[in-house]
């Protein structure tokens, strides 16, 4: 069962993430960046699975993705966190479900992050609800893993350089197996 589902999104990454991320890096490239940004972070080993697997939910789902071309939002943070929901502890599944929301408090509470943005982040902010209102954002410092969200959020933001070298997709394998829970290994 472990390899199983570990080998099941080996394989979506390595059929899809030569897409392009619609920035300067492809998919897979923006992804290995970021688990490598939470390692240099100091990240706890199920940050870093969060932040290898967060975009899962847009390898998953052709429509969605072609919807999220024609304008309309097609969450794909809540579909990679429940893809994910039941093979790894919400410790991995929250920050990503969260990464999303993350960039809205950010940009509702911290100056000068809507500018950093990169232009394919500022027109999904659009459709994903602009920046929090002020319900929303003490909504969403009560969640247990607000904080993770948060630092997730900005390996995501900060994942896509051109030409840096970073450890393989394999390298990871074991530490995602770690974090299997148990009735799913
Ligand atoms: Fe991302």
């Amino acid at each position: 069962m472990t390899a199983d589902f570990i080998d099941r999104i080996f394989n979506i990454f390595n059929i899809l993430g030569s897409l392009s991320y619609g920035e300067d890096v492809t998919q897979m490239e923006h992804i290995l960046q970021c688990s490598r940004l939470a390692q240099i972070d100091g990240a706890d080993d199920a940050l870093v699975a969060a932040a290898l697997l967060h975009d899962i939910g847009q390898f998953l789902d052709e429509a969605g993705n072609a919807a999220e071309k024609r304008g309309i939002d097609a969450r794909h943070e809540v579909t990679g966190a429940a893809f994910l929901r039941g093979h790894f502890p919400p410790a991995v599944t929250e920050p990503v479900r969260l990464h999303v929301e993350a960039k809205r408090y950010l940009c509702a509470t911290e100056p000068g992050y809507s500018e950093s943005l990169s232009g394919a982040s500022v027109l999904s902010l659009r459709l994903q609800g602009g920046p929090m209102n002020a319900q929303e954002m003490g909504d969403f410092e009560k969640n247990p893993y607000f904080h993770e969200a948060v630092r997730l959020r900005r390996y995501d933001d900060q994942g896509k350089q051109k030409e840096w070298d970073v450890p393989p997709l394999e390298s990871y394998r074991t530490l995602l197996e770690s974090l299997l829970i148990p009735a799913a290994r």
